[in-house]
């Protein structure tokens, strides 16, 4: 029961947080849809899926970046793609298998590994 309030207190947070963020073009976020991962393992990589930001609620969509207008290749796809990711992002390493991974259960921030 205490992780479902948790959860619940999680969701209610994200989306107050989304009305607060003036989210990002995709050009400022350096943002990229790479095309040849679309078929990938979306949990081997770095990858929106992956990301802390990624929700799902209706599909396509970020906190932080918008989901409409042009990537850094010129795409314009209007979602936030599992495949794609930008320069602006934590990854969740607690859902990422990257063999750079100090030990299993050891946490691993951007800083650790740019
Ligand atoms: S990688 Fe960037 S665009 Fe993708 S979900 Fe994370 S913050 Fe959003």
């Amino acid at each position: 029961m205490v992780k479902l309030d948790r959860k619940i207190k999680e969701a209610v947070g994200a989306i107050d947080n989304i009305s607060k963020f003036e989210k990002l073009s995709k050009l400022k976020a350096s943002y990229i849809e790479y095309d040849k991962f679309a078929d990938s393992n979306l949990r081997q990589g770095y990858f929106c899926y992956n990301c802390i930001y990624w929700i799902n609620v209706e599909g396509g969509k970020c906190i932080l970046v918008k989901n409409e207008g042009y990537d850094v290749m010129g795409k314009e796809s209007k979602i936030i793609a599992p495949h794609g990711c930008c320069a602006g992002y934590e990854p969740n390493y607690d859902k990422l298998e990257d063999t750079r991974k100090k030990e299993q259960n050891e946490k691993l921030t951007t800083d650790d590994v740019t």
